[in-house]
């Protein structure tokens, strides 16, 4: 055994020299390492080991030792008031297993509490004994000085170099407007200060993709009372997994407006946290919570901005004054492109619950399937302005077959009058977002009044075009119709309808019943021709039809089949008489030619026993 002074005067050079050349990471092994080295060579031992002392975990970390670290294992100690009521300087008398290797101890304390264990194993057996109590107790003191010089040194560097990191970080953070840069940033800060330490951000409704960002989501039925106690409280909080050998930090991700998500830390080794490590990481969470509020504040405003862009253009558009057909055309496409709809419809119901859907709404709408969803949607909404908001129709309609599973409703209101309502869907289900779903509706608001208008606009022209009483076309509109027919089509039929005895019918039940007569002979009409057809009012009880591309053995059967049914489905029974007139590409008449020709084989049935068709040759 060298003399102590020459030892104690080693190890504080040792220190010193450290502290020039590590700046002052003292807690670096490789200072310890020589520590060890130093003592080992001076009590001429086999070896000296260095544990710190883990008193909450009951564990002797090695942090040092002037043998392989293989060599030896941490050491698990149930009673560690044995060291802290011995002396400074103490032999082996413990009959601790683990220990039972060495024959010195020297505890050492730091405020009466233990911290630190060297342990002595003698080269020479009998050597340790030599050295007396009052040598023991003044080395360990002594030693416990340069080590708390040692750590205190490495904490004051260790925590100005995470100040460094923190401001560089903070200021790195807020000159960003991105999430994604905001949320690595925090991991790669977090990594390089604790690199043993494992980081997940849990996120409230995250849906953007991140890559490479180890997110999880934070559902708000979480089973861990941790995690929802951090984000309901905005608290750290700190949680021993015993049986996994782990300790869970939790810090909420704090803005000024609310907390927006949580920070995990998961440390190995069941290992605490000491206060200082849990007040940095509580700074950079709050830092990034600030910096996750401004960069959201800053995507929401850019997206209302654009959401008002986007309603702008449109409403702009719908009141250049176009047709219904096209405004609803042009809002399908809107609404398909900018929600990434699936389909998109216009549905107006009437009175009686039918429903009909407008031109212009894709193709799904006039399948026969769209059933299911007006259903739901009469049933839900009712008379009421309600908008409707389903992530998934499945659940709402769990025997149903349900093709698509998210839906948005708005009803298209002008005025207080519903007109109708736009429906939106998509096959996946919670497809589209709360945000999707108020731009929808303020898209609708915005352009009901345009709607509205072509909607009446179209009324109002249809007015002009038919006519009141039957609601067939105007004579006009058929006079119209058959000189452009005749321009561009390559044959056509014409059919000039009277009543037989009118008059008597008029007589014998009344005027209004000869109205109804009238009625029912037009809807006759109505249903045995094409929408590309033109059913007329001719005049008083006489009644016109025009088919287009029609050749003369096709419209006589069509007048004839007319003349049947209104012989057999009028009540009271009328009978009809029929003259028919038509062209060809050989011989394009005028439209007055037509007519005449008509009104000629009209006069010969009338005279010829009535309930009939004639064509005039
Ligand atoms: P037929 O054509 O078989 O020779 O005998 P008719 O009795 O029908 O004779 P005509 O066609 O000349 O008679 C037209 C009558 O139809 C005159 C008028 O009282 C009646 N009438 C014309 N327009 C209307 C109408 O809008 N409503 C009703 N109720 N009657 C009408
Ligand atoms: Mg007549
Ligand atoms: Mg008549």
């Amino acid at each position: 055994m060298r003399n102590m002074t020459q030892l104690l005067y080693e190890l504080k050079t040792l220190l010193i020299n450290q502290m020039d050349d590590s700046k002052g990471r003292m807690e670096d092994t490789s200072f310890l390492k020589k520590l060890v080295l130093a003592i080992c060579d001076a009590f001429e031992a086999e070896e000296v080991t260095y544990f710190k002392v883990d008193n909450s975990q009951q564990h002797l970390h090695i942090e040092a030792s002037s043998k392989h670290y293989q060599d030896r294992k941490d050491i698990r100690i149930a009673n560690f008031s044995l060291f802290n009521d011995c002396e400074p300087y103490a032999y082996n008398d413990f009959q601790i297993e683990e220990l039972k290797d060495f024959q010195l101890y020297l505890p050492l304390k730091s405020e009466d509490e233990l911290v630190g264990l060297l342990a002595l194993k003698e080269g020479i057996p009998g050597s340790f004994e030599k050295i007396t109590l009052e040598e023991g107790e003044a080395f360990s003191r002594e030693v416990m000085k340069i080590l708390n010089a040692a750590i205190h040194i490495s904490e004051i560097t260790s925590e100005r170099r995470r100040y460094k990191k923190l401001f560089r970080v903070t200021e790195k953070i807020h000159s960003s407007m991105s999430m994604d840069a905001v949320l690595g940033e925090i991991i790669q800060t977090l990594q390089e200060v604790y690199p043993s330490f494992t980081y997940y951000l849990l996120l409230t409704h995250d849906n953007t993709n991140h890559e490479d960002l180890p997110i999880k989501d934070l559902g708000y039925d979480s089973e861990n009372v941790a995690v929802m106690q951090a984000f309901v409280t905005g608290t750290v909080q700190i949680e021993d997994e015993l049986i996994a050998r782990k300790t869970n930090l939790y810090a909420p991700l704090k803005g000024k407006q609310g907390v927006y998500g949580v920070l995990q830390v998961i440390a190995p080794n069941a290992r605490m946290f000491p206060e200082k490590e849990v007040e940095f990481i509580t700074l950079l969470a709050n830092t990034a919570g600030g910096a996750l509020e401004n960069a959201q504040l800053y995507q929401q405003s850019r997206r209302l901005i654009s959401d008002l862009q986007f309603i702008n253009e449109t409403s702009h558009k719908l009141n250049l004054n176009l047709r219904l057909s096209e405004t609803m055309e042009f809002m399908k496409e809107q609404i398909m492109h900018s929600f990434h709809a699936d389909e998109a419809g216009f549905v107006f119901v009437l009175p009686d619950g039918t429903a009909n859907f407008l031109p212009g709404s894709s193709e799904f709408f006039s399948s026969d399937q769209t059933g299911l969803y007006v259903d739901f949607l009469k049933e839900k909404i009712g008379s009421t302005t309600e908008s409707l908001f389903i992530g998934d129709m499945h659940l709402k309609l769990p025997e149903k077959d349900v093709k698509y599973r998210s839906m948005m409703v708005v009803p298209m209101i002008e005025s207080d009058q519903i007109h109708g309502y736009a429906l939106v869907l998509h096959k996946d289900s919670y497809y589209f977002s709360f945000e999707t779903f108020k731009l929808l509706q303020s898209l609708i608001h915005h352009t009901s009044l345009a709607l509205a208008n072509s909607m009446l606009r179209e009324e109002l022209e249809k007015m002009v075009i038919t006519d009141h009483l039957t609601g067939l076309y105007s004579r006009s509109y058929l006079d119209e119709k058959m000189l452009e027919s005749l321009k561009k089509d390559h044959n056509g039929t014409f059919i000039l309808v009277d009543i037989d005895n009118f008059k008597k019918v008029n007589d014998t039940y009344g005027h209004q019943i000869g109205d109804e007569i009238l009625i029912q002979v037009s809807m006759i009409i109505q249903s045995s021709i094409r929408e590309t057809d033109i059913g007329a009012r001719w005049g008083g009880e006489e009644l016109a039809i025009y088919l287009p591309n029609v050749s003369i053995q096709v419209g006589q059967g069509i007048a004839q089949r007319i003349q049947e049914r209104v012989s057999e489905q009028t009540n009271p029974k009328v009978t009809i008489s029929c003259g028919v007139s038509y062209w060809t590409n050989q011989n394009r008449d005028h439209v007055k030619a037509l007519f005449k020709r008509a009104d000629d084989a009209l006069y010969v049935a009338k005279n010829t026993g009535k309930n009939k068709v004639l064509v005039q040759k």
